[in-house]
């Protein structure tokens, strides 16, 4: 339907615009008003033709009757004095009616007594004074009848002369013939003429304007439209101007809401809606751009810096939306005041922000911007609500073109030295190296073989004895992941170290299938120890954060629980400070639902990492374990000698229990007797060994832990 509508709307704009003349006589209104003028004109002239037509008859009649009077009178014998004879002789009646119009005659006396007739018979006849004023014309007209008193002729008579009036009617006839061709003629002119003046006032100023109008439909955007050669002071000529007033309006406006719309759209896929910075497609195609121009531009290298923010899930998990969203404002604000005009800053992220910014005289290398970076957003802290908030962040730097020469893999350069930022602790700047590529393929290669291993059960765990301080009896034993992973060495195989593939495996996910063969074979060793050697202890397994967030540590843990058959005070689950770094109160929520189940938590490595102390107090948690380090240096250092005490002194007045990891020597043991420590694991005690050897070990202890030898 809109096809034909187009296709005639087409041909209208193709043929009016080609001529509009043609469409004169094609145009339905000018017709129109061409057939009600001529209809008009001749209308006119046929109410004038029949008034003409009588006065016209009336003229030539009257001149009939003169000619026949004349012919009459000249015809009377003036010596004729007898009123009732005829006064024309015989032979002049004979001439009258053979050589003039008269055709037939009838005289009366003057009191209208018929003396004589001659020639044809009359229809006329005089009967009294009323006749006197009669005339009678023949049906086909070729007749005239007409009375004659005794003042036309000047005698004493009255005579009705029948006169030919067959020219009379043909002379009528002539006129009515020669009134109609002139009237045709003329009407034809004036219509002529009319078309003319209308094709050319009305007409064409019309099919322009529709032709203004058919293009603006077709395109109103970009409409086609001519300079309007009409005067717009006519009332056509105003009407066209005012029409392509409109349209220019109309396209001015659409445009005008178009360009809006593609403002709002571009601004939309191409900039973050919360900072106003561009994000990490705008940033991709500039960077791009500028890696196009280096070669004609008068810089040819960039840095390329990416940055995320550290714990900042944190800050918005327990601040709320509203502090991460404005400090995520200020972070961008700030970047941006830092860094030169030429320089792009853009939010690629929740938390990441990416620049690139060209080194020349401002920066001439990637590692002063970094360093700019990083001390704008550290410099101070951002105020939000009237709270303070320090922030800081990781800082991942490549350059182009010595990183990579592609703007993706310079990109992706600068992101593998962030996360070895973030890796290395975080808050510090890294710059990129081939050697992360390595460390990132072996990654790789890494987990490709963890997964076989996974399938070819080449994991085991090893246990490491767990004492009491005080007593000196077995209390626990720590699972402790080992791979074997076979080679073609003559060992035929070497032990993978959990510092090694457990970050990998976190990484991948792959902790999570891991983590459960650990507990269930950990509980499972702990099940048959005691059954056949009356073991009494606890078994200690290490849980990575990545269970708690990527499965259901809880009902896995009650399913092994009650799988195994173990007692459920007998198992202890040892996690990091780090899984307080996630969402704080989700974490909470499950240690609380894991202590539920009757089993035992530990802190490990305490001491090392990021520890809320006003949280502390809300886990529910047993047992801090003091990070070997600690107890390493603990002889020689006097300040982890002091965070060793204290991690006791505080857990004791938490009534928490303390264990110490890494006690390798007697001076060790006493150290921490000394401090009051409440357990200890080290390879004073035992290495992990393989569950046999754990055996050989509970067996022959004898309960005393000074009767071990250093
Ligand atoms: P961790 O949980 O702190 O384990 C203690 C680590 O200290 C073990 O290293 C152990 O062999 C070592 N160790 C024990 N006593 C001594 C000592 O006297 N001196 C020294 N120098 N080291 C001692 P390992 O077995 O290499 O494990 C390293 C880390 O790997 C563990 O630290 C733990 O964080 C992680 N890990 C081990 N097994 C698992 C597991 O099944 N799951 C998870 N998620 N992580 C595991
Ligand atoms: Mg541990
Ligand atoms: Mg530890």
């Amino acid at each position: 339907m809109k096809k034909k509508q187009n296709k005639q709307q087409n041909a209208l704009l193709k043929g009016t615009l080609t001529n509009p003349s043609t469409h004169i006589w094609k145009s339905r209104i000018s017709w129109r008003i061409t057939i009600v003028v001529f209809l008009t004109i001749l209308t006119v002239q046929a109410a004038i033709l029949n008034i003409t037509l009588k006065e016209f008859e009336y003229d030539k009649l009257s001149i009939l009757r003169q000619l026949g009077r004349t012919a009459i009178v000249t015809s009377i014998d003036p010596t004729v004095r007898d009123l009732l004879t005829t006064p024309i002789q015989e032979n002049n009646v004979n001439r009258l009616l053979s050589t003039t119009l008269v055709n037939g005659l009838a005289i009366y006396s003057n009191q209208l007594d018929l003396i004589k007739t001659y020639g044809e018979p009359m229809v006329l006849r005089i009967l009294n004074h009323e006749g006197l004023s009669k005339t009678y014309r023949s049906t086909d007209g070729s007749s005239y009848e007409v009375v004659f008193r005794n003042t036309d002729l000047s005698r004493p008579y009255v005579m009705v002369a029948r006169l030919d009036s067959s020219k009379v009617q043909k002379q009528v006839f002539n006129y009515v013939k020669q009134t109609i061709l002139i009237m045709l003629l003329m009407s034809a002119f004036v219509t002529t003429v009319l078309m003319i003046a209308l094709g050319h006032w009305l007409l064409e100023p019309i099919l322009f304007m529709r032709n203004n109008l058919l293009a603006a439909s077709k395109n109103p955007e970009e409409p086609q439209i001519e300079p309007s050669p009409f005067d717009p002071s006519d009332e056509i000529g105003g009407a066209i101007e005012l029409a392509q007033k409109l349209i220019t309006q109309n396209a001015d406006n659409i445009m005008r809401i178009k360009s809006t719309a593609e403002d709002k759209i571009h601004k939309l896929a191409y900039y973050d809606t919360l900072t106003n910075l561009p994000n990490r497609t705008l940033f991709i195609q500039t960077l791009s751009e500028n890696i196009r121009k280096s070669g004609t531009e008068k810089t040819d290298r960039f840095a390329i810096i990416t940055i995320d923010l550290d714990h900042f899930k944190d800050i918005n998990d327990s601040m709320g939306h509203s502090v991460g969203d404005a400090i995520l404002r200020g972070v961008g604000k700030r970047l941006r005041l830092s860094m030169p005009k030429s320089a792009l800053v853009s939010r690629t992220g929740e938390d990441e922000f990416a620049i690139t910014v060209p080194l020349s005289d401002e920066f001439d290398n990637a590692r002063d911007v970094g360093e700019k970076v990083l001390n704008v957003i550290r410099s101070k802290p951002f105020k939000v609500f009237n709270e303070e908030f320090q922030v800081r962040a990781s800082v991942g730097i490549a350059t182009f073109p010595d990183d990579a020469i592609d703007p993706d893999q310079v990109l992706k350069n600068a992101d593998i030295a962030l996360n070895r930022a973030k890796e290395e602790g975080r808050d510090t700047i890294k710059e990129y190296s081939e050697d992360f590529d390595r460390a990132v393929q072996e990654r790789f290669q890494m987990l490709r073989d963890l997964r076989d291993a996974l399938e070819n059960d080449e994991l085991s765990l090893h246990f490491q004895p767990q004492l009491n301080l005080k007593s000196g009896e077995i209390i626990g034993a720590e699972a402790l992941l080992r791979w074997w992973k076979p080679d073609n060495s003559k060992e035929g195989g070497v032990f993978i170290s959990p510092v090694e593939f457990i970050p990998v495996a976190e990484q991948s996910g792959l902790i999570v299938p891991i983590g459960e063969w650990v507990m269930r074979t950990a509980c499972r060793n702990a099940v048959e120890w005691r059954d056949k050697y009356g073991y009494k202890g606890r078994i200690a397994i290490n849980v990575s954060g990545v269970q708690f967030n990527q499965s259901d540590i809880v009902s896995i843990t009650k399913k092994i629980i009650e799988d195994t058959g173990i007692e459920a005070r007998k198992v202890e689950l040892e996690v990091t400070e780090s899984i307080f770094m996630d969402d704080i109160n989700h974490t909470i929520q499950i240690l609380k639902e894991l202590h539920a189940l009757g089993l035992e938590l530990a802190i490990d490595d305490f001491g090392t990492g990021y520890s809320s102390l006003s949280y502390l107090r809300q886990f529910p948690i047993d047992r801090l374990k003091i990070d070997q380090s600690f107890i390493r240096n603990a002889l020689n250092n006097s300040d982890d000698a002091a965070i060793a005490c204290t991690i006791i002194r505080l857990g004791h007045s938490l009534s928490l229990k303390v264990i110490a990891e890494g006690v390798e020597t007697v001076d060790h043991e006493k150290f921490l007797i000394e401090e009051n420590c409440d357990e200890v694991q080290g390879f004073r005690y035992s290495r992990p060994v393989p569950t046999e050897q754990f055996v050989e070990f509970i067996n022959s202890y004898n309960g005393k832990i000074s009767s071990f030898d250093s």
